[in-house]
């Protein structure tokens, strides 16, 4: 129906937990072509310890939550990803406030200061080739989706639709920050890591918000 509860958000991020750990590998090796060979590693120490936060001391409210969510984020993924994957949960708590249920409307305005919270820190553009292209197009088609009366269930789809697309589109690109920036034209031809990871943050929010 129209809301998200509170257990469904922890299935969204245990689900999440779950995507890269099993893509551990695939994510890394991703990131050997065009980074550093860390992406997977990162998210993967980053979400585990968020579980293991959350699952000792579940919070109560959606913004205590993404709080505990997002700083844990931040202070244990040493990369790129990890300032930015925190600011968007921070944001997305701080917009959802302490409740317990969000309606789609509330979820999509989360949803989109979570994205704003990352081009605030990150500074990238559409097309730079980084995690923006797979969020800015979810952020997007929920948006639009719930506008149109979609169920969170059919909105958080076609969030997730719209983020494979644009995960897609990430391998023409030249990379324009981060550090598949420093291959320059050598950076085209390969999928971007983060909007990679990205696809999988949506990937799952389908998935707990299915049915
Ligand atoms: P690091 O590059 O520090 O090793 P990760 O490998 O964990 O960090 O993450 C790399 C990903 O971070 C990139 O694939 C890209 O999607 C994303 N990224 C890097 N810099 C930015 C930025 N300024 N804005 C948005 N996303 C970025
Ligand atoms: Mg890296
Ligand atoms: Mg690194």
């Amino acid at each position: 129906d129209g809301t998200v509860s509170l257990p469904q958000l922890l299935d969204w991020l245990s689900r999440f937990s779950a995507l890269v750990t099993e893509n551990r590998t695939y994510l890394t090796e991703l990131d050997s072509a065009i980074g550093d060979a860390d992406h997977g590693v990162n998210m993967v120490r980053g979400m585990t310890a968020v579980m293991e936060k959350v699952g000792a001391a579940p919070p109560e409210a959606v913004d205590a939550l993404f709080k505990m969510v997002g700083m844990t984020m931040v202070s244990t993924v040493g990369g790129a990803s990890g300032p930015l994957y925190g600011t968007f949960f921070l944001r997305f708590g701080t917009t959802a406030g302490a409740v317990t249920e969000l309606d789609g409307a509330t979820l999509a305005a989360a949803l989109r200061a979570g994205f704003e919270g990352v081009i605030a820190r990150g500074k990238a553009e559409l097309n730079d080739k980084t995690m923006v292209d797979a969020m800015s197009p979810a952020v997007d088609a929920l948006d639009a989706a719930v506008a149109g009366g979609a169920s969170v269930s059919d909105a958080a789809a076609a969030a997730f639709s719209a983020a494979e697309a644009g995960r897609e589109a990430t391998i023409p690109l030249v990379a324009r920050k981060g550090r598949a920036s420093y291959l320059g034209e050598r950076s085209a031809g390969h999928l971007d890591p983060g909007a990679t990871s990205t696809a999988m943050l949506f990937e799952s929010l389908a998935g707990a918000l299915a049915g």
